[in-house]
């Protein structure tokens, strides 16, 4: 059974047991699991198509026996001619002295290593006696880990595969296999550790990572319909007349892709089951737009609804914003930690006896003694601020309206179903037609004056800046530093009458409130900040967005700021100054030059910096795929994702053919029960 302890595995044993323990492998199964990172590939090229640096195999007859020198302490060196292709070829071997014993005049012979062109010499790495046949043409290597070797590994892999691999059976129905022309699990089990050519690692890799995807998908779907299931009774019959009525006094007509997102939420409320969904859209995309319908929407529903954003200021302009849009049609609230004594203690009053319909404020909203009596619908704003926790209170008070969590980050869709699988996802990716693309340049830092000229002549007509100086992570201080000397070196710059605010993260957050209000209000005219510039913050005034060292932020990261900006009439500029030393960071400022699209550049920055980076590294909550790799092997997540979806709206999962992989998944999610 692939369940028996690694050590039953002929040749494996107390002490090597223990070794494997320490890298996870308990089990056959386990050990079966244990991947090689690269394979080692024998193959033969006529010499003049190797290239200078590469790793190369050659094989060729030893010309005269090695000879051997030794220096330093306990170091060596082996050389020997070989011949090759009738040319003289020099082989150097370091520190491996016992082959002088085994490499003799006259034999032919396989090296592996790297090349040097020039002096048509190999430094070998891997040496076969003989030549390199067919059987031997590609060779795992395992990560390595202390006592275990890649070559112990490969030894031991070959004696488990002889005595388990029967054992390991198939799990997906035959229909899959035929339709994808996948091996069967034990050939891709047997391929992957032994392979036979590179055709059949490929089709072996293909078939493992597609059950692993489909497995993953498998779960997570069917939590999102467990938890939708687990909340039946939620029904909102909103009112579509009062509904319509309210989108005809808009100033503007809805884009597709706002009516699109708006259907899809709309027919979540409807339904009996509790609403999980993530909305995306660019920065002014207009999801506050949709965000204000469905809230109405509730509202006629006879329910209450509640907007949360991350700080005090948005939730003003949030509040102010809305109460407008609405005229009237509702009771709006606005509920912030500044809101205190007897006006608050009223406000919670009308909360709880319904006479508000929708408040708008801080995460204060749902964590205090506020009660709702009909809460039905909550839209969490900038949803990476808050998350879990925030999704966990409002379970423990009880309460299960429909949930929409909103966010201007873009997230790249393979990261989406993978990362909010348990999640359904809108998307608005139109903007509004007639908005004023934001204009974006790139320059190095010798151009600064003449940047700093142009903020001037801008600000001369009665425009406002923002300033962005780096994060650097490893340290505060010098991060702050770096924002106080961009501060004074500005200050120097322009004449007095231009106002010049300071913002970082080791203010607090009232003495950052209050810089912000001031440059909303126009009486700061260029603000210095690190990235505390709060996400969200609306100043349509703003039409310059300078960034210092620009290279140091992600792509998404350099977007989002970007959107501070180019949200009046006025047009607007992004600046990014940089100076790039490798061709990663100059690809990514031309990219954001040349980009104004969200979800184009998320995609990009998620290829450039990898999943780990893109979500940052505390709070990455992505899942760890043994083979697969969600962005290499994207398309085969999709296809996983739909098959999933059918097998599991088609209630295969209880059919004969479907008995192994439902019980598989079953298994697996007690062996991942930290899921949710
Ligand atoms: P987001 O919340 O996605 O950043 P908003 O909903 O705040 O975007 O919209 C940004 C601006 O665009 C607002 O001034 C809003 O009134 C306007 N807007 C929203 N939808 C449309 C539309 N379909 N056509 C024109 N303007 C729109
Ligand atoms: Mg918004």
């Amino acid at each position: 059974m692939l369940t028996d302890p690694v050590t039953h595995v002929k040749g494996v044993g107390e002490k090597m047991g223990e070794d494997f323990s320490h890298i996870g492998i308990f089990t056959v199964e386990d050990l079966f699991n244990y991947f090689p990172y690269r394979y080692d590939v024998f193959e033969i090229k006529p010499l003049s198509e190797l290239v200078h640096d590469d790793k190369v195999t050659i094989e060729g007859r030893v010309v005269h026996d090695p000879s051997l020198t030794f220096y330093g302490k306990q170091k060596s060196r082996l050389t020997f001619t070989l011949e090759v292709e009738q040319i003289a070829v020099k082989a150097v071997m370091f520190n491996r002295s016992f082959a002088k014993k085994h490499i003799f005049k006259g034999e032919i012979i396989t090296l592996v290593g790297k090349w040097d062109a020039h002096r048509l010499q190999i430094t070998v790495n891997t040496y076969k006696k003989g030549p390199a046949s067919q059987q031997d043409e590609m060779q795992p290597v395992y990560p390595a880990r202390g006592e275990l070797s890649s070559g112990k590994l490969k030894k031991v892999m070959k004696q488990a595969l002889a005595s388990y691999s029967d054992a390991i059976g198939e799990i997906l129905p035959t229909t899959f296999l035929t339709a994808y022309k996948l091996p069967t699990r034990k050939e891709a089990y047997q391929t992957l550790h032994m392979p036979t050519s590179r055709i059949a690692l490929k089709h072996a890799r293909r078939r493992l990572i597609y059950e692993e995807f489909l497995v993953f998908q498998l779960q997570m779907q069917l939590l999102r319909k467990w938890k939708r299931e687990a909340t039946v009774g939620n029904a909102q019959d909103y009112n579509r007349k009062l509904v319509k009525e309210f989108i005809d006094t808009f100033p503007f007509t809805l884009t597709s892709a706002q009516q699109g997102a708006l259907e899809q939420i709309l027919t979540d409320m409807q339904s009996p089951y509790r609403m999980n969904r993530l909305l995306q859209g660019d920065v002014g995309s207009g999801k506050t737009a949709v965000a204000a319908i469905c809230l109405y929407a509730s509202v006629t529903a006879g329910k209450q609804g509640a907007l949360m954003v991350p700080t005090e200021i948005l939730a003003e302009q949030h509040y102010e914003s809305l109460d407008k849009l609405f005229g009237g049609r509702a009771n709006i609230a606005l509920l912030t930690g500044s809101i205190k004594g007897k006006k608050r203690k009223e406000l919670v009053e009308q909360i709880y006896s319904q006479q508000i319909d929708i408040v708008i404020g801080t995460h204060a909203l749902i964590q205090e003694d506020v009660q709702f009596s009909e809460l039905g619908f909550v839209i969490v704003d900038e949803q990476h601020r808050f998350g879990v926790e925030q999704r966990r209170t409002l379970r423990e008070k009880g309460l299960s309206p429909d949930v929409l969590f909103m966010t201007a980050t873009p997230i790249p869709r393979t990261l989406a179903i993978t990362a909010f699988g348990d999640m359904d996802v809108s998307i608005i990716d139109q903007m509004p037609l007639g908005r004023k693309e934001i204009e974006t340049y790139w320059v190095r830092e010798t151009m600064l004056d003449r940047v700093l000229q142009f903020v001037g002549s801008r600000i001369q007509t009665g425009e406002q800046a923002y300033v962005i100086c780096p994060l650097i992570e490893e340290s505060d201080k010098l991060d702050i530093q770096n924002a106080v000397d961009v501060y004074h070196q500005l200050r120097a710059y322009f004449p007095e009458t231009v106002e010049i605010g300071l913002m970082h993260g080791r203010l607090t957050t009232e003495e950052k409130e209050t810089i912000m209000k001031k440059f909303a209000n126009n009486e700061v005219h260029l603000l210095v900040s690190t990235t505390v510039v709060e996400v969200g913050v609306n100043v349509p005034n703003a039409t310059i967005m300078m960034i210092y060292d620009a290279e140091r932020f992600g792509l998404s990261q350099l977007h989002q700021l970007r959107g501070r900006v180019g949200r009046g009439e006025k047009q607007s500029y992004c600046i990014l100054i940089a100076d790039p030393k490798g061709e990663t960071g100059k690809e990514r400022m031309r990219i954001m030059a040349e980009t104004t699209d969200g979800f184009a550049l998320s995609e990009q920055d998620l290829q450039l910096r990898g999943p780990g980076d893109f979500f940052g590294k505390k709070q990455s909550g992505l899942p760890e795929f043994k083979l697969a790799d969600m962005i290499h092997d994207y398309r085969a997540l999709e296809t996983a994702r739909q098959d999933a979806a059918k097998i599991i709206q088609d209630g295969l999962l209880e059919t004969k053919e479907y008995a192994l992989l439902s019980k598989y998944v079953e298994n697996k999610f007690q062996v991942d029960e930290k899921l949710d």
